[in-house]
């Protein structure tokens, strides 16, 4: 396959043909080209853009390049759930319990961290013994006895997307409109669920850092689903900070665990609740989402939700007592407080450096053939707006060795704006999108 031409022509800005997305597409299915010139066309798209319709496109043609997953074995109406990425946003490992829970079956396949945003698969594997890695038959059984089920994308499913996905990880394309929506249109169109709900993140920890550009993103994925005949409704977030304490796999685990033990409020929790209950919706277990929200509550309460996060680890060969007793999650050798030395409000946070962080800890990949170290990370308790005495603890550092804990503290402490003046809190969600409407909420 000859990709020199295709690459000129995006590197000159002009609009790719379906011919030419074809090929491209195939080349990273089939690896018919090499690395390098599949990594120089994705750098082209996130140079120039891609027209709407090169994007449809490029959609419908990686979600050609697989198998289409029949989910019509389990009954009901099936929502999947996607992220656009954060840091510390364990909303899956919180709603997709929830949500089985309350009837509703939930047949989801996530993704690897990428960039400095984290990835539920990794997150999964953290916990012992649990396999992401299903054929599609386990899977169907796996919802249909289970009512949950969260895997990789079978080696089967949008092939192309899974090879660009781990060049993007590693080439700085990640944050780039066309291949973020064709990324997950094209697998949530090929993994079959009847209806979409998309969580997309805005500010300083999201790929798409400005709300316009979030509404913007919103609307192309939402405007796929509506040409694929598949609904979705997609609601931005807030990322201005981590939207759990924990960053980190095992530590997200834990976050998740004890937010469905009923232990931890806060705003992982509220995402997770508005998530699930547009689920809800969209797979007629309820008629609005504030019915929906009160459903997930009960499940929540009764502890309905962490009997169904067991109940999938067993299902997929993990150690369920990790619910019961976290320290069976593993453990960094080194913890290191780090505390707030000066007087003030927290007024501010690069994100993204947030997630570097980790990921230059050992929870990220920087080669796509590196190994996640799940035990490190940092929890960090201090929110935005809140006020700050040279005691208090602004995170907890969780890391392999003394020098990577010099390394984070120092970026952390980078990463943090303290001011004089009281700050304000962020919203936490924006505006909720369709392909007919925008609603801004903040
Ligand atoms: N999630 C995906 O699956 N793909 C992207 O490109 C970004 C987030």
């Amino acid at each position: 396959m000859n990709l020199i031409p295709i690459i000129t022509h995006k590197k000159l800005g002009m609009e790719l043909t379906r011919q030419e997305i074809q090929d491209f597409v195939r080349a990273a299915a089939h690896g018919e080209a090499p690395d390098y010139q599949l990594a120089a066309l994705l750098m082209a798209i996130r140079l120039k853009g891609m027209t709407p319709e090169e994007t449809t496109e490029l959609t419908l043609a990686m979600r050609d390049s697989g198998d289409i997953c029949d989910l019509s074995a389990i009954p009901g109406i099936k929502v999947d759930k996607h992220s656009t990425g954060g840091v510390g946003d364990t909303t899956t490992l919180v709603l997709a319990p929830l949500v089985a829970a309350c009837g509703a079956p939930v047949a989801k396949m996530s993704g690897r961290g990428l960039g400095h945003t984290g990835g539920t698969l990794d997150k999964l594997e953290s916990i012992p013994g649990l396999s992401v890695e299903e054929t599609e038959e386990k899977f169907i059984r796996q919802v249909k006895e289970c009512g949950v089920a969260v895997i990789g994308q079978t080696g089967t499913l949008a092939p192309a997307d899974k090879a660009l996905y781990a060049l993007r990880d590693v080439t700085a394309t990640v944050d780039s409109l066309p291949l973020i929506a064709s990324s997950i249109m094209s697998k949530k169109l090929a993994s079959g669920a009847d209806a979409i709900v998309l969580d997309v993140k805005t500010g300083s920890g999201a790929i798409m850092q400005t709300l316009d550009g979030s509404i913007e993103l919103a609307r192309a994925m939402a405007e796929i689903g509506r040409l694929a005949g598949k609904p979705v409704v997609a609601i931005i977030t807030g990322m201005e900070q981590p939207l759990g304490t924990h960053v980190g796999n095992a530590l997200e685990v834990k976050d998740a665990i004890a937010v469905l033990s009923g232990r931890t409020k806060g705003d992982l929790l509220e995402v997770s609740l508005l998530l699930g209950s547009h689920m809800l919706v969209l797979a007629g277990k309820t008629e609005t989402p504030e019915q929906g929200r009160a459903m997930l509550e009960e499940a929540l309460s009764s502890g309905r939700g962490l009997e169904k996060l067991k109940q999938m680890i067993r299902a997929q060969g993990g150690d369920p007592r990790v619910c019961d007793d976290v320290t069976l999650l593993p453990q960094a050798p080194v913890k290191r407080v780090v505390k707030a030395k000066a007087t003030g409000y927290l007024a501010g946070m690069d994100t993204t450096a947030l997630g570097l962080a980790a990921q230059a800890m050992g929870a990220g990949r920087m080669l796509k053939t590196d190994i996640i170290d799940p035990a490190v990370g940092f929890v960090m308790p201090a929110r935005l707006g809140d006020r700050l005495e040279p005691e208090t603890e602004l995170c907890i550092l969780y890391a392999a060795d003394e020098e990577s804990a010099d390394r984070a503290e120092a970026a952390i402490r980078a990463a943090l704006t303290i001011a004089a003046e009281p700050a304000k809190r962020p919203p936490l969600v924006y505006a909720l999108v369709t392909a007919d409407e925008v609603r801004r909420f903040a």
